[in-house]
């Protein structure tokens, strides 16, 4: 009864949550029927560096401006599954950074077990592949935790077991500079380790010895190619797209797919707009918001929390003036063809990048994820193929990771340390 009700609510919002497209109500009504039906994943979202500031809550519904992901905005949405990346941003390598660096990792960390605690009747932690099923049908949202940045690592080996206890599931190598453990595919500067370094080894088979997802979005092409054959087990993109369609360095050229694909692992095709359509440089916002980069990318550390609020809104508001040159769900839907016709259905998914840049003219939020499950029925995928991208490809190699680590553990009761 609960389960039924429980349906129809969800069938309402989903219903709610396509944008007016002027589509025949046909394949609407079959849209929203797979959308509700599929277990549903997102695996980045930078929301825990909004989580950490005071005042700021999950439970509350907010404008895209604000934040993109929150918990009544992912049930509208129709959103099962989202992993919270800790990010933390590259920084000089020094006791003092590694320590503050380290420091940061654990207060958002805190910040997520504190809300799974207080908002306990929406959200679940999620440790296991399988735990979504159990945790969607209780109805509630699935919290699985991501780390962006091995920085907090600090070159001590140690760390791997102690965030997997605190919860992570993945750790994306690098972010957008050189670290201990590998070259950044966006440093600038000449590769320091030209690849994986001897650290970076040791992390690597620490994870699969633990069951952590080894994730190569941000690490450079030959870092990349490294990961993969380093790894026993297969590995994830959790936030890239195609560089065939869009040339930036953060995408997976061909290459990288099928080799990605051969072993089994899963591209996780991302919402930043960037990263779906090459830019047209010779426009006014597309100068702007590249000023406004370079200065916050100089600056950050400088910068207090309402300066940096008064600079995203100034790129919001640019990107808003720039809307009909945005990428949409149509350009997304490219990319996810072009992995099925080069690889094959088994190996995309959706890694929005919400909170961290992400976000598209049809798709803003969490709330708009609908949006992408009706342009893949307009193309025709069929249930079974829209499954496997909102998911299924991921809990695969989630399972895979899982079976291949050391012996299975049971950690629910460590989570909170
Ligand atoms: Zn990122």
């Amino acid at each position: 009864m609960i389960k039924k009700a429980l349906t129809i609510c969800l069938i309402a919002s989903v219903l709610m949550s396509f944008t007016n497209t002027g589509d025949s109500k046909k394949p609407l009504k079959k849209a929203h029927r797979i959308h509700q039906k599929c277990l549903t994943v997102d695996t980045h979202c930078d929301t825990p560096m909004l989580m950490i500031k005071p005042g700021f809550s999950v439970r509350d519904e907010h404008k895209a401006s604000k934040s993109r992901v929150d918990l009544p905005r992912m049930k509208s949405g129709g959103l099962d599954a989202m992993f919270f990346a800790v990010y933390t941003g590259q920084k000089p390598r020094n006791d003092e950074n590694y320590n503050k660096t380290c420091k940061l990792a654990n207060q958002m960390l805190d910040s997520i077990h504190a809300m799974l605690n207080k908002d306990s009747d929406l959200a679940t932690l999620a440790l296991k592949a399988d735990d979504l099923a159990r945790i969607e049908k209780t109805g509630k949202r699935a919290i699985y935790i991501g780390m962006e940045n091995g920085f907090p690592l600090a070159k001590d080996i140690s760390r791997v077991e102690e965030f997997y206890k605190r919860g992570v599931r993945y750790i994306t190598l690098c972010h957008s500079y050189h670290n201990d453990i590998c070259d950044s595919s966006s440093d600038g500067k000449p590769a320091e380790h030209n690849g994986v370094s001897e650290f970076g080894k040791q992390v690597i088979a620490e994870m699969n010895r633990l069951g952590i997802m080894i994730d190569v979005s941000h690490a450079s092409d030959k870092s990349f190619f490294d990961a993969v054959e380093l790894s026993k087990t297969p590995i994830i993109a959790s936030h890239s797209s195609v560089r065939a369609i869009a040339k930036n360095d953060r995408n997976l050229t061909d290459e990288m797919i099928q080799k990605l694909a051969e072993k089994g692992g899963v591209i996780q095709i991302c919402l930043l707009d960037a990263y779906l359509k090459e830019p047209d440089t010779t426009t006014f916002q597309y100068t702007e918001v590249k000023r406004l980069r370079k200065f916050y990318r100089a600056n950050s550390d400088k910068l207090n929390d309402k300066e940096k609020e008064a600079l995203f809104q100034e790129w919001d508001g640019l990107k808003a003036k720039d809307l009909k040159n945005m990428p949409g769900v149509k350009e997304l839907v490219d990319h996810i063809d072009h992995v099925k016709n080069l690889a094959g259905i088994d190996y995309v998914g959706i890694g929005s990048d919400f909170d961290g840049g992400g976000g598209l003219r049809d798709c803003a939020d969490v709330s708009q994820f609908p949006n992408i499950t009706l342009e893949l029925v307009r193309r025709g995928y069929s249930e079974k193929e829209i499954r496997k991208i909102w998911g299924g490809n991921l809990l695969r190699v989630f399972r895979e990771v899982e079976n291949q680590a050391e012996k299975p553990k049971s950690v629910h009761h460590l989570a909170n340390n």
